[in-house]
C-alpha cells in the first residue's frame, strides 16, 4: 500500500479493484453503440388496487439485452449512463418506447386507462431539454398525457441548488402525473410535498419488507407503523400511495387495511415483457354481466 500523492488520494495495487473497473469502463463504452444496435428493451411491472386487484398502471424497467452478457439490469447501467450522460439519449428513447406502448394497450382495449409510469434519472430531469422531450414523446406517439406518469426520487426532484426543479412545473402542465420514487429513503425536504404539483408517493420496499408475521426485530411492527403514517401523510395531502416490493400476500393484506391505495411487487408480478402485459389486460375480467338478463336471452 502506498499513500503516495497525499490526503485521499491513494496509489495502490489492487487487482481486484482495476478488473471491476475495467468491467465498467468496458460496460460504459459499450452503451451507445448498444443503443444504436436497438439492445435496450423494457419490461413493465403491475401496478394493482389494493382494493380490487385491478391493473391500473404498469412501470417502465429498462434492461440491456447485450449479446454475450444476456439480459443486464438497470442497476448495473443506469448509473453509468448518468455518469457519461448518455442517459438523456436512453432516457428519451425509454420515453418514447414506454407511450407508444402504452398506445398501443389504449387502442386494443379501450376505456382501461393503464398509466405507463416511467423513471427519470436526476441528470435527465435536471436537462433543459426535458419538458420538449416528454412533450415529443406524448405527441409522437398519440398517448395522452394524463397516462403518463413520471418518477423522480426525493434527490431528482430537489436540484443541485436545493431548489426543487422548475421543469416539474412545467411538467405537471402538459399534464402528466408525477410521482416520488422511493419515498422514505432520501433527505427528505418536506416541505417540498406542499408545494409541487406532485400525484403519488411510492412507499420504498424497505418499509414493505419490514411488514410480516413475526420475528424478533419486527415485534414492535415499526415498519408497518411508518408505512401507516405515511400512508395517512400523503392522503392528508391529497396524494395517492403506491407500496413498492409487495412480495406476499400479508402484505397485500396489510398495506390494503392500512389504506394504501396500489401495489406493486413479485406478488402481483414480476417485470415482464410488454406482450405479456397485452394478454393480462385481455384476460382481464370484463364488466359484470346481470345474471337474470343472459338468463332471459337463454329463455
Ligand atoms: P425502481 O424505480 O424503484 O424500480 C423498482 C425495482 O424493484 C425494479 O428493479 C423492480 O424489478 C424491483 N422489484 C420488483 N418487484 C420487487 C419485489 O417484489 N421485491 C423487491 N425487493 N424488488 C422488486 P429494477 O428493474 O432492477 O430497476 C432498478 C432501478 O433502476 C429502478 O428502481 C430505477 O431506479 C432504475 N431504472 C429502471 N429503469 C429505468 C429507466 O428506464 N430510466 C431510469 N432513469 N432509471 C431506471
Ligand atoms: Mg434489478
Ligand atoms: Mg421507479
Ligand atoms: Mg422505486
Amino acid at each position: 500500500w502506498a499513500k503516495a500523492e497525499g490526503r485521499g488520494r491513494w496509489a495502490v495495487y489492487d487487482p481486484e479493484r482495476s478488473a471491476a473497473d475495467i468491467a465498467r469502463s468496458a460496460l460504459a463504452a459499450g452503451l451507445p453503440a448498444a443503443l444504436d444496435r436497438g439492445e435496450f428493451v423494457l419490461h413493465y411491472q403491475p401496478i394493482v388496487s389494493l382494493l380490487d386487484g385491478s391493473m391500473t398502471a404498469v412501470e417502465a424497467l429498462v434492461r440491456w439485452q447485450h449479446p454475450e452478457l444476456g439480459l443486464i439490469g438497470p442497476d448495473r447501467f443506469i448509473g453509468l449512463a448518468e455518469e457519461t450522460g448518455l442517459i438523456v439519449r436512453l432516457g428519451a428513447w425509454v420515453l418514447r418506447q414506454a407511450c407508444r406502448d402504452a398506445e398501443g394497450w389504449r387502442r386494443a382495449f379501450p376505456g382501461t386507462g393503464l398509466v405507463v409510469s416511467v423513471n427519470l434519472a436526476a441528470r435527465q430531469a435536471d436537462d433543459p431539454a426535458i419538458v420538449e422531450t416528454v412533450a415529443e414523446a406524448l405527441q409522437h406517439t398519440g398517448l395522452p398525457a394524463e397516462l403518463l406518469q413520471l418518477e423522480l426520487t426525493e434527490s431528482a426532484v430537489m436540484g443541485a441548488a436545493g431548489e426543487p426543479l422548475r421543469s416539474l412545473r412545467q411538467l405537471a402542465g402538459l399534464g402528466v402525473r408525477l410521482a416520488i420514487d422511493d419515498f422514505g429513503t432520501g433527505y427528505s425536504n418536506l416541505a417540498y410535498l406542499r408545494r409541487l404539483p406532485i400525484h403519488s408517493l411510492k412507499l420504498a420496499g424497505p418499509f414493505v419488507e419490514g411488514i410480516r408475521a413475526d420475528g424478533p426485530d419486527v415485534a414492535d411492527h415499526r415498519d408497518e407503523r411508518i408505512v401507516d403514517a405515511l400512508v395517512r401523510l400523503a392522503h392528508a395531502l391529497e396524494l395517492w400511495v403506491t407500496a413498492e416490493a409487495v412480495e406476499t400476500e400479508l402484505q397485500a393484506e396489510r398495506l390494503r387495511a392500512l389504506r394504501c391505495d396500489t401495489g406493486q411487487g413479485r406478488f402481483f408480478g414480476a417485470p415482464m415483457p410488454a406482450a405479456h402485459i397485452r394478454a393480462r389486460l385481455a384476460a382481464r375480467p370484463g364488466p359484470v354481466v346481470d345474471a337474470a338478463a343472459v338468463d332471459g336471452n337463454a329463455g
